[in-house]
C-alpha cells in the first residue's frame, strides 16, 4: 500500500521535498494537533512533526497511528531521516504530484499548453503536467532538474535500498 503523509506546519519544507519524490503530503497549517490526529487516523496517513507533545498522543503511543519526530532544522536532514525512517524511495514517482497545492497532476500534450507557457519553454520541452486544482504547468526545467538531481544524490548515499539504516 502506498504511504500518505500529514506534514505538520514546523516541518513544512518537508511537504515539498516528499511532493516532488512523488509522495501525497498535504501541509496540517492550523494549531489545533487533535484534529491533525484525527485527520492523519481517518485518513490512514503518517504524521511528521518536530512537536514531542504530538508524539505523546495515546492514538501514537498505541501505535495505532504512525508518527516520525523530526529532528534538525536542514530541510535536507530532515528529509533524509523521513526516508530512513519509512524507507522511502527518493525516486518514487517524480512530476506526479502538484508541489504547491499537493493535487495529482494530469499529462498534457504540446499543443494543449500552446501560449500558456513561455517560449523558451515551449520550443525545447515536450512533457508537460498541470495541476487540475491551482492550472499551475510543470515542465522538467532546471529547477525540476536540480530538485531531481539532489534526490539521485540522496539515493546514491544511502546505499542499497531495502535496509533500514536507523
Ligand atoms: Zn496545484
Amino acid at each position: 500500500m502506498e504511504i500518505k503523509f500529514i506534514v505538520d506546519n514546523n516541518v513544512g519544507k518537508l511537504a515539498k521535498w516528499l511532493r516532488t519524490m512523488g509522495y501525497d503530503a498535504p501541509l496540517f497549517k492550523e494549531k489545533d494537533d487533535g484534529k491533525m490526529v484525527k485527520i492523519a487516523l481517518s485518513q490512514d496517513r503518517v504524521i511528521l512533526t518536530k512537536d514531542t507533545q504530538v508524539m505523546k498522543r495515546r492514538a501514537i503511543t498505541s501505535g495505532r497511528l504512525k508518527a516520525v519526530l523530526i529532528k534538525g532544522d536542514a530541510p535536507r536532514t530532515q528529509l533524509e531521516q523521513t526516508a530512513n525512517a519509512l524507507n522511502l524511495d527518493y525516486q518514487f514517482r517524480p512530476f506526479s504530484i502538484c508541489l504547491e497545492c499537493n493535487h495529482n497532476l494530469v499529462e498534457k500534450s504540446k499543443d494543449e499548453v500552446r501560449g500558456l507557457v513561455p517560449t523558451h519553454v515551449f520550443m525545447t520541452q515536450s512533457k508537460y503536467m498541470q495541476c487540475p486544482s491551482c492550472q499551475r504547468i510543470y515542465w522538467q526545467g532546471t529547477h525540476w532538474q536540480a530538485m531531481n538531481k539532489e534526490l539521485k544524490k540522496l539515493t546514491e548515499s544511502s546505499g542499497n535500498e531495502g535496509g533500514s539504516r536507523l
